[in-house]
């Protein structure tokens, strides 16, 4: 069986839970099982939501010491879960909370861990996974090795939570594990408010995105241009947002905002993977770049190898005259 670590804040599911699932439905290629577990408080609403989710069961984590996310509550409670579910895979989204608990976890249990898995080949025990490393400069395609359970995070983005197979008929059960609150040395905050966004780019329909290659942000007026004649919104890569030459809420991938427009146009921009994942499910994706191996030709449907000095304004014209 699979068992999907899923996560939720004041009973919302986030989205990366429904990725995870998808990438769970995608490795289990209809043999294993899925369980998706959740803890913490008020999860009952959020447990039923997990059912209409093509899984067989979904699990409720309780305990008093549960409500609020500690990584030595979640560390022992998911241990309790695991040793008693027997799992093949434990699947969990690549959030910051699993980043904090899941290296505990699965160096508790002496097991594989495989972070920031982009790709699943194959199914079931014979699934190979693919990650980048290097900051993106590589991907490696691996396989755990040791016993199962196998624990993998999947990258945000990476698989879609719109491809989650629904239809179930899971059941909601409840389990208990046996924690001691005393051992739990962490004393949380409260959650982290994310400042509103003034622009949703999910819901653009057109992105014009901008990368390096732009120079400068005096060079942005040109990328506005071509999305002013499109009617398409402006985003960027990651570099363009830490300079501050857009405000963060326009950047896209990994870090930022999951896009899924009808066109994307990346004018200079490389494709790293941590920009792909949030834009790869893009229905049309036009890529200016000047390097003819830039690795954004290898999502692109359309690439232009060329200057986006020349190509931008060119394209903008002839938008301006229809
Ligand atoms: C933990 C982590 C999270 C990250 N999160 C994100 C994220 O959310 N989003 C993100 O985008 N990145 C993210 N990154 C950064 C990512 O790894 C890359 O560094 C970044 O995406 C590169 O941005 P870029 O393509 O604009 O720049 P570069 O990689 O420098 O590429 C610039 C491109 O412009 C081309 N170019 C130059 N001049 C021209 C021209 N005149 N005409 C046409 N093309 C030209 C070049 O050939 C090159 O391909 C993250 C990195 C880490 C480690």
């Amino acid at each position: 069986m699979i068992l999907v670590i899923g996560e939720e804040r004041g009973g919302t599911l986030n989205r990366a839970t429904w990725e995870a699932i998808a990438a769970a439905q995608a490795l289990s290629g209809g043999t294993l099982p899925i369980t998706v577990a959740l803890a913490g408080a008020s999860v009952s609403a959020a447990a039923q939501e997990l059912t209409t989710a093509d899984v067989a069961t979904v699990l409720v984590v309780e305990h008093p010491a549960l409500p609020q996310y500690t990584a030595d509550a979640w560390t022992p409670a998911f241990r309790e879960v695991i040793e008693q579910a027997a799992p093949t895979f434990v699947v969990l989204p690549h959030t910051y909370q699993t980043r904090d608990f899941a290296p505990m976890l699965a160096a508790r249990m002496r097991k594989a861990l495989l972070t920031d898995v982009v790709g699943i080949t194959g199914s079931g025990a014979d699934a190979r996974f693919t990650r980048p490393m290097f900051q993106g400069k590589l991907v490696a395609e691996v396989k755990p090795q040791g016993e199962a359970p196998w624990f993998v995070s999947i990258q945000i983005g990476a698989f879609r939570a719109d491809a989650v197979t629904r239809g179930g008929a899971a059941s909601v059960t409840t389990v208990t594990p046996n924690l001691d609150a005393s051992t739990i040395r962490q004393k949380p905050e409260a959650p982290f408010q994310e400042a509103k966004q003034a622009v949703d780019l999910s819901q653009a329909q057109r992105i014009v995105a901008v990368g390096r290659g732009i120079k400068s942000q005096d060079n942005l007026a040109l990328a506005e241009k071509l999305a002013t004649a499109m009617g398409a919104e402006l985003a960027a890569s990651r570099p363009i947002c830490d300079n501050g030459w857009l405000p963060m809420e326009r950047q896209v991938g990994s870090s930022g905002q999951t896009v899924a427009p009808k066109l994307y146009i990346a004018l200079g921009i490389s494709g790293a993977i941590q920009h792909l994942v949030g834009m790869k499910g893009s229905r049309t994706i036009v890529a200016i770049n000047k390097d003819a191996d830039a690795p954004i030709f290898e999502v692109a449907d359309y690439g232009i190898v060329g200057d986006l000095f020349e190509l931008a304004p060119a394209i903008t014209a002839e938008l301006e005259k229809g």
